[in-house]
């Protein structure tokens, strides 16, 4: 169930006062939005993959939310190709030479093609969090697990582990980055509640409202049910629906092994702030929409050796975005970022978040 936008080019026209004469001068720039879609076929057929079968298969349910998000609501296509279209224009606009383009996708599997970190001006970004509990004993996640979990966001997007990085994966170390993002606990509310599973059409939501939303990040911990770790909202979506869903196990010391680190919260928040799966939720021509990070031809689980090559490259499956073990992700990249930081600036989804 794909469908692409029409292939158009988007003449943008920036308009920038002369000190001097006061003239405008126009500065045209082209932004290529022919690869960007927003419905992916995220039945992904996993009897080629090479998958231990008695592991339980990571399971995130973001595109599956979107795509239903995307039927229901016929203004939400609309919002994202604008969110698209902003994040492009500020790369093309802000990239320097040797970093983003005004196609940041294309379907690149060149992971040569290094990117560098734009300075935007925003210096480090605090986000305040408020956690929900909603469990039959809400006190089953603890205090000491909620403070674990916002240390790994906080280590997570701001020191990535490129001592880990396999000795022949050289072309990945510059790649790795710091967001200079930060999460910070605004609160915990614990519900107990006798609901087994909350399900993906954002019930608990609904339940219990997301707070703020336009500034703060809600978390919702509970029992999703189905096997699914999480599920996150892009930028766009209805505020009233706002924000990440965890599988309680999933938080630092839960019983969700190997997805018992944090990460699925990485993971989450990294589709929170816009970002794709690494593989573009499609094969080697859908692309994540970030130049650095190869294309790949479907999710990678368990802790993979290096080099797995799909797509002609390697793939960087220890990129927080694709489905590994959460002992074996450890890296966003410059290009994803730029790209999350992005909907920060002014006129970005997130701008009130980081006072714009
Ligand atoms: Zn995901």
């Amino acid at each position: 169930m794909k469908k692409n936008f029409l292939s158009m080019a988007v003449i943008a026209l920036l308009f920038t006062a002369c000190d001097n004469d006061k003239n405008e001068v126009v500065q045209e720039q082209q932004i290529d939005m022919s690869d960007f879609y927003v419905f992916t076929d995220v039945n992904e057929d996993l009897s080629s993959k090479s998958v231990d079968s008695k592991k339980t298969l990571k399971t995130c349910y973001t595109m599956n939310v979107l795509n239903k998000q995307l039927i229901e609501n016929p203004g939400l296509e609309k919002k994202m190709y604008d969110i698209e279209l902003h994040t492009r224009q500020f790369l093309t606009a802000k990239g320097k030479p040797g970093g983003d383009s005004g196609k940041p996708g294309g379907g690149s599997g060149d992971t040569d093609i290094d990117v560098l970190p734009i300075d935007d001006g925003l210096g480090t970004i605090n986000i305040p969090v408020y956690i929900h509990i909603v469990l039959p004993n809400a006190n089953d996640v603890t205090n000491s697990q909620v403070q674990s979990q916002i240390n790994v966001l906080n280590s997570d997007f701001n020191s990535p582990n490129t001592n880990l990085l396999p000795s022949g994966a050289t072309n990945f170390v510059n790649d790795a980055t710091t967001t200079d993002v930060n999460f910070t606990l605004a609160g915990t509310f614990r519900h107990n509640n006798n609901t087994a599973s909350w399900g993906t059409n954002n019930a608990i939501k609904s339940a219990y409202p997301p707070i703020t939303p336009e500034t703060h990040l809600n978390i919702w911990v509970c029992n999703i049910g189905g096997g699914i770790l999480g599920y996150a909202q892009f930028p766009g979506g209805n505020s009233n629906t706002d924000g990440v869903v965890l599988l309680y196990s999933s938080l630092p010391g839960g019983s969700a092994a190997p997805y018992n680190l944090g990460r699925t919260a990485t993971h989450e928040v990294g589709h929170y702030l816009n970002l794709r799966h690494i593989w573009g939720d499609g094969r080697c021509r859908q692309d994540d929409f970030v130049t650095d990070t190869p294309s790949s031809d479907g999710a990678n689980y368990g802790c993979p050796s290096y080099p797995t090559i799909n797509c002609s490259s390697a793939d960087m499956t220890m990129n927080y975005m694709d489905y590994t073990d959460d002992a074996c992700m450890y890296m966003f990249t410059d290009g994803q970022r730029n790209r999350m930081r992005a909907i920060f600036t002014s006129g970005g989804s997130r701008a009130a978040m980081a006072g714009n």
